[in-house]
């Protein structure tokens, strides 16, 4: 990453007031949490925001860091940030090359939210082009919805001026879905109990061999940033569910699941089961526990807890009786503290002043998420 000039800083820098957390009584009533008129600006992310570079010199974090410090819009930075991974090949989770759904088609979903100037917007199941994201940003921008999906995100995409690929696998993508495809269609036959066992099995070791952790059978990227002036914004993208069913839609694009932003409150973003994030709109509620008071850490674990709760089919738990998936957040709040949290342990990513890294998540179960 390149050096920040500290001038680059003042605005951030020395003018950070305390700022104060106080619970409030209900959901529902204004805002408590009381961020600072300064911050130091941040940037909080999945691990593979600080792992592909798309050919050029910064990861995903670095960007949106210098960005943001550079005095850039807070929503334009994380964007920047994740187009990197959204138009590399290279991480299989996210927009161009990413894995397809079982028809071997790419159906991208993204969400973006502006927390000063309350704009959402989110696409889904989009095909043809490589930068979800940015068609996400002018559904926020440029129209009175807040979700397009399918045919009608892709004509929207169009008439914009976006370029429509007629394909957006690459060869990687592809083979890999040949594979699926090959191993999983004489079991479409079985019974579900015995199809879902066996169709996994056979997800995840195809995964193996692409070298993909079986928790990035789904993969995303979420980002989110915090300007000088407490500006927070975020924005998750992602190309869902490895081989799903076409037409399956994440959480990534619903506001509230896979992205919650409120400028006085916080951001959270996710990757990980999606279906466990929509059936508990789990960023709203992380960030709205740290409108209760709650430090990101511990809004993070106690939305964790209520999922893990809420896990009780017997397909969707390990030996141990824990949840076989993975799920994490990755949260910021108006002050500037942030954490990265998961069902099980992984690393997030984090850019400040003193550079990007990634660090462990605060884990909810110990292990790995399958047996
Ligand atoms: N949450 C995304 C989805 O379910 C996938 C992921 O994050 O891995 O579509």
């Amino acid at each position: 990453m390149k050096p920040i000039n500290r001038r680059q800083f003042v605005r951030a820098g020395a003018a950070v007031a305390a700022a104060a957390a106080v619970p409030s009584r209900a959901f529902g009533q204004a805002p408590t949490v009381l961020a600072p008129k300064t911050v130091r600006p941040l940037v909080v992310c999945s691990a593979n925001g600080h792992q592909y570079r798309n050919g050029g010199a910064e990861t995903c974090v670095e960007k949106a860091f210098a960005m943001i410090a550079s005095g850039r819009d807070v929503l334009d930075a994380v964007i920047a940030g994740v187009t990197l991974n959204e138009q590399d090949p290279l991480d299989m989770t996210v927009g161009f090359g990413a894995l397809p759904n079982a028809d071997g088609v790419l159906q991208l979903d993204a969400s973006c939210m502006h927390g000063p100037l309350k704009r959402a917007g989110g696409v889904s199941a989009l095909e043809g082009v490589k930068t979800p994201s940015l068609v996400a940003r002018a559904v926020a921008d440029r129209t009175d919805h807040h979700l397009l999906t399918g045919a009608g995100a892709q004509a929207f995409a169009r008439r914009l001026g976006f370029e429509i690929l007629p394909d957006l696998n690459t060869e990687a993508s592809r083979k890999a879905w040949f594979e699926w495809k090959r191993q999983t269609d004489p079991l479409h036959y079985l019974d579900p109990e015995d199809r879902e066992v066996a169709v996994r099995k056979v997800s995840l070791a195809i995964l193996r061999r692409l070298g993909v952790e079986p928790e990035h059978a789904y993969g995303t990227i979420n980002c989110n940033g915090l300007g000088p002036k407490g500006e927070v914004c975020g924005v998750t993208t992602t190309a869902g569910l490895a081989w799903k069913i076409p037409g399956r839609v994440g959480d990534s694009p619903i506001l509230g699941a896979g992205l919650y932003v409120d400028n006085a409150a916080g951001a959270a973003g996710s990757t990980g089961r999606g279906e466990a994030n929509l059936y508990n709109l789990s960023s709203f509620l992380v960030v709205e526990l740290m409108r209760q008071g709650l430090h990101p850490k511990d809004a993070g674990l106690a939305v964790l807890k209520r999922i893990k709760a809420n896990t009780i089919e017997k397909r969707l738990l390990n030996s141990r009786g824990l949840p076989n998936f993975g799920l994490n957040f990755y949260i910021l709040n108006a002050k500037g503290e942030h954490a990265g949290v998961g069902m099980y342990p992984s690393r997030y990513a984090v850019c400040t002043e003193n550079g990007a890294e990634t660090r462990p998540v605060e884990a909810l179960c110990e292990g790995r998420a399958e047996d």
